[in-house]
């Protein structure tokens, strides 16, 4: 069986060695006589594995002690509400800085629970650059200011991070976790669902500076509850125990390869072999301001949008999948996550060439 290199958005690849590792384990893990999927999560084999987890989580990210780490459920989507319920209860005000669709349904979401304002929009060229916002631009007297780092369908990432002074700093990082080291200090949380770089779906980090806990509305769901979840270490219910697993076993492949350091050397290099090639010709245009490029999406069109869906197609054919763009931009969008070797971004750079010489536009 062949495996194909898959550019998808997410759910996307998984590194072959943790897959391996987890298919010679599925049905009997360790000593225990069971599957990981079949084990209590209040189990001593159990309990090694999510605090393992979390604690290499720790190392790899250099997580500070003053900083709680969650394995909740429910995606990122479900943080849009619970950052609310559990921080926007001072003044009960905050901005956001709209930089593409996630942040902007964080905000839609964000708007039914307090006076929530877009601080700054690159909606004005369809999302193609991040805002530069300075400490001035904030009101003084917000809850927090929330950021998308790095947003998935446009391609862009954060060239640096707001300053936002005293108030807190909301990251989604659902599309670059651990794809380069952060100063995590800089933030007051970082969020991310785990299935574009981490694990499969159905893990969501939620990375929380202890002194932001204790805050949440008296109406907050318990399972919105960031303390109630730190104090029960994540397991004031059943978490989400499989992707949990896999997550670990993703930390230590990024451990035994040189954790994250090595990693943003290695996602530059594939990320370069895309955009130099790129830069070099005018048959493909690459969308995105070049200060704000994403390592992780790279997007590109050709300008025609019927040569665009046969690059896709065509590509898929030649074991490139899951490469057409959003449909708000268009063309492709090729994700380059952790697990993407650089051959299939170097034989992708490859196909391009090919087709662009077949396909010669009228
Ligand atoms: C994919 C994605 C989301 C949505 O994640 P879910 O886990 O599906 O809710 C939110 N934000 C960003 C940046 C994403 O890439």
């Amino acid at each position: 069986m062949n495996r194909v290199y898959n550019f998808s958005a997410g759910p996307s690849m998984l590194p072959l060695s943790v897959l391996e590792t987890a298919a010679s384990e599925l049905i009997c893990y360790g000593e225990s006589g069971m599957s990981v999927m079949e084990m209590s999560h209040r189990s001593p084999d159990y309990e090694a594995i999510i605090f393992e987890a979390r604690d290499n989580l720790r190392k790899l990210m250099n997580i500070p002690d003053n900083y709680k780490i969650l394995f909740l459920q429910g995606g990122a989507s479900t943080q849009f509400a619970s950052v609310c319920y559990n921080l926007l209860t001072g003044t009960g005000k905050a901005d956001y800085i709209v930089s593409g669709q996630f942040s902007k349904k964080a905000y839609q979401e964000a708007k039914k629970y307090g006076d929530v304002r877009v601080v700054a929009s690159s909606e004005d060229k369809n999302n193609s650059y991040v805002p530069t916002v300075s400490r001035e631009d904030f009101r003084p007297d917000i809850d927090y200011v929330h950021i998308c780092y790095n947003n998935t369908i446009y391609g862009t990432k954060f060239p640096y991070i707001p300053d936002t002074g005293d108030v807190p700093l909301v990251a989604d990082m659902s599309s670059c976790i651990l794809s380069e080291p952060v100063d995590v200090t800089k933030f007051g949380v970082i969020y991310a669902g785990a299935q574009k770089n981490v694990a499969p779906a159905g893990l969501t980090i939620v990375i929380v500076r202890e002194d932001l806990l204790g805050r949440c509305r008296p109406d907050t769901p318990a399972m919105f509850d960031w303390k109630l979840m730190a104090d029960n270490d994540s397991m004031y219910n059943t978490p989400p125990c499989y992707p949990i697993y896999i997550a670990g076993l993703v930390f230590k492949w990024l451990l035994a390869n040189g954790g994250l350091e090595a990693m943003k050397a290695y996602n530059d290099k594939k990320a370069a072999t895309l955009y130099d090639y790129l830069d070099s010709q005018s048959y493909y245009v690459a969308p995105v301001e070049k200060a704000s490029r994403s390592i992780m999406n790279v997007t590109f069109v050709t300008g025609d949008p019927d040569l665009d869906k046969k690059f896709a197609s065509e590509a898929a054919k030649a074991g490139f999948k899951n490469i057409k763009g959003h449909r708000s931009v268009g063309g492709m969008r090729a994700s380059i996550y952790n697990a993407m070797p650089i051959e299939g971004v170097e034989k992708l750079v490859a196909f391009m060439k090919a087709f662009a010489e077949a396909n010669p536009k009228k």
